[in-house]
């Protein structure tokens, strides 16, 4: 339940909230029925987001969890980054994107993957918006390890966390938020871990936090060429 709850709480939030903004583009003089009808598309995909957790949670209970597919992360990123894009430009934040060229497929679920990108961006969006930071950037990178991870880190410029959060993050019901629940990270980890992959957490040199996701890479029985020098393929936000 408590999971439900957690993951729900979002998109339901967002839904609300793009709702609103589109009824009051259409309560303006004149209605600006193009800005209404992008935040009804977005109202549509929150509804579509909260429904595919509904699903991935019954699925999980009925025990026939989703199969393991081939996921595209450079996508998976841009399409997470388009479901908050009411919220990254509400909170003026930036998010960079770097990614080496033909990363390979990672093998996981794109919607519990996508369920986890958000928890490590709305909880860097959260911190950086606590903490009053001026400069609020999210870098997401894409590369390869050489055990054979594709890998996903998602760094921002707020405040990192002290030695107890980094010791604690993991724990279910951890929280330093006032309305937090505590449950985010505890499930990412376990999604992550549940297709193979590790969570892990640091803090940056200068400020702010570093999440990282290894991943299994999608290889069809064959090891893929490694890529060690990230490029800057798109900046975004
Ligand atoms: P919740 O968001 O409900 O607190 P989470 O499990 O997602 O639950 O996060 C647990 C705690 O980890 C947060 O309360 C916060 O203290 C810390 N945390 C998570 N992400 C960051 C971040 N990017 N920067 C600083 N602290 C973070």
């Amino acid at each position: 339940s408590a999971s439900l709850a957690h993951e729900l709480n979002q998109p339901l939030g967002a839904l609300l909230m793009n709702a609103q903004a589109c009824l009051r583009w259409l309560n303006r003089n004149p209605p600006d029925l193009n800005a209404a009808i992008r935040a009804a598309e977005r109202t549509m995909r929150d509804g579509e987001r909260a429904s595919q957790i509904v699903k991935t949670t019954k699925a999980m209970l009925s025990r026939t969890p989703i199969a393991s597919e081939k996921v595209d992360l450079l996508e998976l990123v841009e399409e997470t980054r388009t479901l908050l894009e009411y919220e990254i430009e509400r909170q003026n934040v930036s998010v960079d994107l770097m990614s080496p060229p033909n990363l390979p497929p990672a093998n996981a679920s794109k919607s519990e993957l996508q369920q986890v990108l958000i928890n490590l961006i709305t909880n860097a969006m959260q911190a950086m918006e606590e903490a009053g930071s001026r400069v609020r950037r999210i870098s997401v990178r894409l590369s390869t390890s050489e055990t054979g991870f594709v890998v996903m880190s998602v760094s921002d410029t707020g405040p990192g966390l002290s030695s107890e959060a980094i010791e604690n993050v993991f724990e279910p019901y951890f929280t330093t938020k006032p309305f937090g629940m505590g449950m985010g990270l505890a499930i990412c980890k376990s999604t992550v871990e549940s297709r193979g992959g590790k969570l892990s957490v640091r803090n940056n040199d200068n400020s702010g936090a570093t999440f990282e996701i290894a991943l299994p890479v999608e290889s069809k029985g064959r090891l893929t060429r490694m890529y060690d020098v990230p490029q800057m393929v798109a900046r975004i936000g």
